[in-house]
């Protein structure tokens, strides 16, 4: 395992999937001192943007170093989380899409035409879905409570265009764990893996899907995103050469933090 030294992320990346306008707005309320952001319920401070900055980031590094093959597999421990921030709307504690803008500097800078993004955050991720709605690039494949913020994620949602068919939404209600999640990863997103053939696959790696998380009622255990990730390391394996890169999403119960990304990194570095 080697740790990779991120760079912040330049205003070219993030206009990747952000607006100008939400862009400045951003950089105006963080420089004001607001202690939220106008756009949503997430939490500012002085050193805001120095942190989503490199967020993103780290994401992008992480793309260039697994398609270049300097590793095959990488975790991006970042906050803020990325997964509910859209084009032009940060909310959920997301300011920047950081998964989202890796998947577009993939598409951009390396060419990845296919990319698959799997959700296992216990909240349905609104604003990768919001940016890939139409794009026909991405697979996005989330599972999430429901009922529960931010309250989109229904199964009727299904891309529009292009994309029609591959914004796949696996809504479960709260108490659902291992039988549900690992079921729909194995009968729904294995073979919509099959058809679309992703030549890169990301995760929104969220453990507040794991038991006892105070924002969420799933009951994931530590074995489970272990199975979890062995399956998209095979689903890697055999579409993209291997490349796979996680990125942390939620996750708030600190010490089951910890377990669940030991278990989750004890599988990608296996
Ligand atoms: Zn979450």
């Amino acid at each position: 395992m080697s740790v990779i030294t991120p760079h912040a992320a330049t205003e070219e990346e993030i206009l990747l999937v952000h607006s100008t306008d939400y862009i400045r707005k951003v950089r105006a309320e963080i420089a004001a001192g607001r202690q939220t952001l106008s756009t949503g319920d997430t939490e500012l401070s002085r050193d805001s943007l120095t942190a989503a900055l490199a967020a993103a980031g780290t994401v992008v590094s992480a793309v260039d170093a697994v398609i270049t093959g300097s590793t095959p597999t990488a975790f991006c421990a970042v906050r803020p989380p990325g997964h509910h921030a859209s084009a032009n709307r940060g909310m959920g504690f997301c300011i920047f899409n950081n998964i989202a803008i890796g998947a577009r500097y993939a598409a951009k800078r390396h060419r990845v035409n296919r990319i698959l993004i799997a959700d296992w955050d216990v909240h349905h991720g609104n604003g990768t879905q919001e940016v890939f709605w139409s794009d026909g690039s991405v697979l996005f494949f989330d599972v999430h409570q429901h009922p529960w913020y931010p309250g989109t994620g229904s199964a009727a949602e299904q891309g529009e265009g292009k994309a029609r068919g591959l914004i796949v939404n696996n809504p479960f209600p709260a108490g659902s764990g291992r039988s549900e999640i690992l079921k729909a990863f194995r009968e729904r997103l294995v073979p919509a893996a099959a058809s679309f053939k992703p030549e890169l696959v990301l995760i929104s790696a969220g453990f507040d899907s794991r038991a006892g998380d105070p924002l969420g009622q799933f009951t994931l255990t530590d074995q489970d995103f272990a199975e979890l990730t062995d399956l998209l390391l095979v689903i890697a394996r055999e579409h993209a050469g291997g490349r796979l890169i996680s990125v942390l999403e939620g996750g708030y119960a600190i010490d089951g933090l910890a377990r669940a990304v030991s278990a989750h990194l004890g599988r990608l570095a296996g």
